[in-house]
């Protein structure tokens, strides 16, 4: 084999590489799309109003934005709103909710404080 031809032949290599990486770039991404508008679907509730105007798709509630937060902040705003609701409710004196005072006392004999 030629310089020449060697060069092609790595050429050509390279050339394959990059149509697959391509390839493989677009599935995740079109797989990234399709999971994260399953994911806005889902969060909808009575407590998360959802607002998917216009290709938007955010939390009113959690300020998530499906479209632009990374999965990592995705799931800290999950927690800090979750955690903000459980503060709220100990304030209430309603957290721990009953079934979990029980379950503790059953597995524990002690009672959540
Ligand atoms: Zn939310």
């Amino acid at each position: 084999m030629t310089k020449n031809e060697a060069q092609q032949k790595l050429i050509g290599l390279l050339r394959k590489d990059a149509c697959e990486a391509t390839t493989l770039v677009k599935h995740y991404a079109d797989e990234n799309e399709k999971l994260r508008h399953m994911l806005f679907m889902a969060h909808g509730s009575e407590e998360h109003y959802l607002y998917g105007d216009d290709g938007e798709r955010t939390c009113n509630t959690c300020w998530i934005d499906f479209n632009a937060d990374s999965a990592e902040v995705i799931e800290r705003k999950i927690f800090a709103y979750n955690m903000r609701k459980i503060a709220k409710l100990q304030s209430e004196g309603k957290w721990p909710p009953e079934f979990l005072r029980q379950a503790n006392v059953k597995i524990t004999g002690d009672t959540l404080t």
